[in-house]
C-alpha cells in the first residue's frame, strides 16, 4: 500500500500514512490523519478503509520512536528517542536516510576537528613521521585549517 508523508502543523514531526484495508467504492466515512506523537489532527480522508499510521520502531525493544520537536535540525538529523519508558534508545537519522544509533552515527561522521567541531571528512590527511619530526598521523581541517592529531 502506497505510504503518503506527512508533516505535523503543530509539532512539526513527520510520519507516514497509507490507506488500508478494504478499499472499495461505497461505504465510505471520513478517517482523521492523526499525529501520532501529539495527537493533532493533521488532515482527512474518505475512504472504506481505514487510515493506518506508520511510525519508526526502536531496535532494542520494538516500541513507538518519538521524533524531537521541531523535526530536522540545520544539519539535516533528526534526533528519535524510545518512547518505552525503561529503554533509553536513542537513534539518528542524518538527510532523511536510515535510522542509526549514536555508535553508528560517530563512525560514519569520523573525527571531529578540535577547534570548530566540524567533520574531518574531506581534510588532507598526513601519516606520522613522513615529515620526519611529527610522531603522529594528523588531518587538516577541510573547514578551518587547523591540524588535528590523532592519538591511538
Ligand atoms: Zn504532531
Ligand atoms: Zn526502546
Ligand atoms: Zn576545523
Amino acid at each position: 500500500m502506497k505510504k503518503y508523508l506527512e508533516v505535523c502543523d503543530k509539532c512539526e514531526r513527520e510520519f507516514e500514512w497509507s490507506n488500508e484495508g478494504d478499499v472499495w467504492p461505497g461505504g465510505k466515512d471520513r478517517e482523521n490523519i492523526t499525529c501520532p506523537y501529539c495527537g493533532n489532527v493533521t488532515g482527512s480522508k474518505i475512504t472504506s478503509g481505514y487510515i493506518a499510521i506508520h511510525t519508526h520502531q526502536c531496535r532494542y525493544c520494538g516500541s513507538m520512536l518519538i521524533p524531537d520537536e521541531g523535526g530536522a535540525d540545520r544539519r539535516g538529523t533528526i534526533r528519535y528517542e524510545c518512547s518505552a519508558a525503561d529503554c533509553y534508545g536513542v537513534f539518528f537519522s542524518e538527510n532523511g536516510g536510515p535510522i542509526i544509533t549514536s555508535e553508528e552515527r560517530c563512525r560514519s561522521a569520523g573525527p571531529i576537528c578540535d577547534n570548530c567541531g566540524r567533520s574531518l571528512r574531506g581534510g588532507s590527511f598526513t601519516p606520522k613521521w613522513s615529515e620526519g619530526n611529527n610522531p603522529d598521523d594528523s588531518i587538516k581541517c577541510p573547514h578551518c585549517r587547523h591540524i588535528n592529531y590523532l592519538w591511538e
